[in-house]
């Protein structure tokens, strides 16, 4: 079935310049749909679309808002199981895994939905005495969603309910590998009655669409979530213009496994980390930094249970691992086992090309062992299931090496010693840490995001997405 999918601009759908076909990673020759691609015109048309809704919007009532979102978050809900398939089918992470995340989508609209009753300022005594000062929170404006292929709901989810909930109005631009899912969210948005203008939905490439949606002086800030290159391309544009600016990029997330490690809690954090997902995790764990004393005894028992997961089709039922998400990402994977391979790393298991009953680019789970944290394996971001053991002497060592890295988004410990755990929580330079937990998996409602070269700007997620999606005014008043 090749249904035709359409743009969202001012209030309604409008055919595109081209259109995009959307192939499923797991069988190649299943199309999903034609998805429209626009030019530069079309994105502008969006941006001054945003740009009239928005002062009605702006000054919208908060209980309209409210309805609004949870409706989205409702009906994303009651549609779970549908758009977790046609997630799993368009990005190739498990059925469980797809549907998991249409949920995750659905509880951040109505999270903000209740938050767009919440916003409150600050009334707070002035310096000179008969004056009034409060500080209060206004929407940023007209705002560029730019998103990457793959979380392809939860991200637009915890970018574009913020957006609303503060009274911003949105274009937004998924990424051209996976526009199923955001327009299927699009399609919600629009159902629960957003007003025209007010959300655009305009789909294409980066260098046309996301362009415009950055260099577009008629829009006040960006979201952008992608790889490190596309982050510093944009930024450098959007802070030529003074645009406000949120990105979060790559990662190359350690997890610490010290001497003292529970051996099961360790072999389920690394595996869950490094692999679930198909490794496609900005969080996922691609160092395994393990102490001396359990290294062997680690490597042993991952690699059996690397050994056990299955890898197949997405849809299919007992699917631990689907595919990558295309063509090119596997054959970066592939350069970087080798890479790694040549800088001195052994492969203790995986890394080759399986074949399967339908066409697809499927890669077994790939473990290399006796790396070091030098390598360009262990210091650039490979976004695949492969993951490098580094072995480290002690705890003082294993943080030096977690830290030792140009990103800084997530890092994980698995260890008994509450000393080390307190330690590592306090002097890891991460933005998220987790102790005797995966580095990837973490919770709607509280802030997401990194330091050094994963993240700039404000967090998101959770009730800190308003210091990206507002603007604070301070004002006098004497009476
Ligand atoms: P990407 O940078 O290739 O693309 C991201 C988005 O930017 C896409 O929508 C793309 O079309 C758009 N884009 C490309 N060129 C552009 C341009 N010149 N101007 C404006 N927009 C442009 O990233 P990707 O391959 O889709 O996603 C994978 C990357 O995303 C990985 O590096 C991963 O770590 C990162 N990621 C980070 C997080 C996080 O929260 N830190 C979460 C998920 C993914």
């Amino acid at each position: 079935m090749n249904d035709l999918h359409h743009h969202y601009i001012a209030g309604e759908w409008v055919g595109g310049v081209e259109m995009s076909k959307n192939i499923n990673p797991s069988d190649v020759s299943d199309v999903i749909g034609e998805y429209a691609h626009a030019d530069r015109a079309q994105a502008e048309t969006a941006i001054a679309a945003a740009r009239n809704a928005f002062p009605a919007w702006a000054a919208s009532s908060v209980q309209d808002r409210a309805n609004l979102l949870d409706a989205v978050g409702n009906a994303l809900l009651v549609r779970k199981d549908e758009l977790g398939r046609l997630l799993a089918r368009e990005e190739g992470k498990t059925l469980p895994e797809g549907v998991g995340e249409v949920v995750r989508a659905g509880q951040i609209f109505k999270f903000f939905g209740g938050e767009a009753l919440r916003l409150a300022g600050e009334k707070i005594p002035s310096v000179r005495p008969g004056i009034d000062v409060e500080v209060t929170r206004e929407p940023l404006g007209v705002v560029s969603i730019i998103t990457p292929w793959n979380f392809p709901i939860a991200i637009p989810a915890w970018k574009i309910a913020p957006a609303l909930c503060y009274g911003n109005c949105v274009v937004f631009k998924p990424a051209d590998l996976v526009p199923g899912s955001a327009w299927a969210l699009s399609e919600i948005i629009v159902k629960a009655g957003i007003p025209s203008g007010v959300f655009n939905l305009v789909m294409g490439r980066g260098s046309v669409v996301g362009d415009a949606l950055v260099t577009d002086r008629r829009v006040d800030g960006i979201s952008f979530t992608g790889s490190v290159a596309t982050g510093h391309a944009l930024a450098a544009k959007a802070i030529a213009r003074m645009a406000k600016l949120q990105l979060e990029m790559g990662g190359k997330n350690p997890l610490v496994i010290l001497d003292d490690a529970d051996l099961p809690t360790a072999v389920n954090c690394a595996v869950n980390g490094a692999y679930f997902s198909t490794g496609q995790r900005c969080t996922a764990s691609s160092r395994l930094i393990v102490g001396a004393g359990i290294h062997d005894r680690f490597v042993t028992a991952i690699t059996e249970r690397v050994g056990k997961l299955k890898v197949d089709d997405a849809l299919a039922a007992g699917t631990d691992i689907g595919p990558v998400v295309d063509e090119n990402q596997l054959k970066q994977d592939l350069d970087y086992i080798g890479v790694g391979q040549r800088e001195g790393a052994s492969l203790a298991w995986g890394g080759e090309v399986l074949q399967r009953e339908k066409k697809g680019h499927y890669l077994a789970p790939a473990l290399l062992t006796e790396a070091t944290n030098a390598m360009r394996s262990s210091r650039e971001e490979i976004f695949g299931p492969v993951a490098s053991v580094i072995r480290v002497k002690d705890y003082d060592e294993a943080l030096a090496v977690a830290n030792d890295t140009d990103f800084g988004l997530s890092a994980g410990i698995v260890t008994t010693s509450l000393r080390h755990a307190s330690h590592f929580k306090r002097a890891s330079q991460a933005g998220m840490v987790m102790v005797n937990l995966p580095t990837a998996g973490v919770d709607y409602h509280v802030p997401f995001g990194g330091r050094k070269g994963s993240s700039y700007g404000p967090r998101e997620q959770g009730r800190y997405a308003r210091e990206f999606f507002t603007v604070v005014k301070t004002a006098y008043t004497l009476p």
